[in-house]
């Protein structure tokens, strides 16, 4: 059996990526990575399904036992992602799908290199601006450095892999999934699944 890929979506806040990633686990069953975050609910998320949600002393613990592939601060809050789960996946040959920042998809990519990293970005900042905007969630001041903050990571792109400018939902969904199709078929991939039709008897 093939190992499952390991495929990131990164980007910056406000490109989609939520709703992107919610979309590509629809269409493919790919396998939801489940961080631990130490920030609160918001109203619908459920504990399990779009995080495990903790308080900060059992995070530092987590933290202290080595239970995280990676571990960042974004705005305020601790997010993370749990090892184990991931790789008893990869080698049970399920894919895997990630939603992180782009520290955190730095971060995996140092960590094990065979990652996919697609970095997803709104068609131009006046569309992220607009997008940041309609959440109403963010003050003048946070959505100044949401945007700056966009810049600096567009800014890092020779960390990924590949880059999706998110313009609808469907043109975005079906690239980043062609993205995943493409890469379950390279040789290197499929290397298992290759020596073992060579090894059947004619
Ligand atoms: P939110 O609080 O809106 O769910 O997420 C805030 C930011 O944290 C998003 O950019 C999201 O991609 C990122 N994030 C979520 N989980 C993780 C994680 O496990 N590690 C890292 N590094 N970032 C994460």
């Amino acid at each position: 059996m093939n190992k499952g890929l390991l495929v990131v979506i990164s980007g910056p806040s406000g490109a989609g990526k939520g709703t992107i990633y919610g979309k590509v686990i629809e269409q493919t069953g790919m396998k939801r990575s489940v961080s631990v975050t130490t920030r609160k609910p918001r109203p619908g998320e459920v504990e399990g399904v779009n995080y495990y949600f903790r308080t900060e002393e059992q995070y530092q613990q987590m933290i202290a036992s080595g239970e995280f592939l990676e571990t960042a601060a974004v705005y305020n809050n601790f997010y993370g992602t749990p090892k184990a789960p991931v790789f008893e996946n990869l080698d049970n040959g399920y894919d895997v799908l990630f939603e992180v920042d782009v520290h955190g998809a730095k971060s995996i990519k140092s960590k094990y290199s065979e990652a996919v990293t697609i970095f997803l970005m709104t068609p131009d900042f006046d569309t992220l601006e607009a997008r940041l905007k309609s959440r109403g969630t963010e003050s003048a001041s946070a959505l100044k450095m949401r945007l700056d903050s966009a810049r600096n990571e567009l800014a890092k792109y020779e960390m990924f892999d590949y880059i999706v400018f998110n313009d609808t939902v469907e043109q975005a969904t079906a690239e980043v999934i062609s993205i995943i199709e493409a890469e379950k078929h390279k040789v290197k991939n499929n290397i298992a699944k290759i020596n073992a039709l060579l090894a059947q008897k004619r």
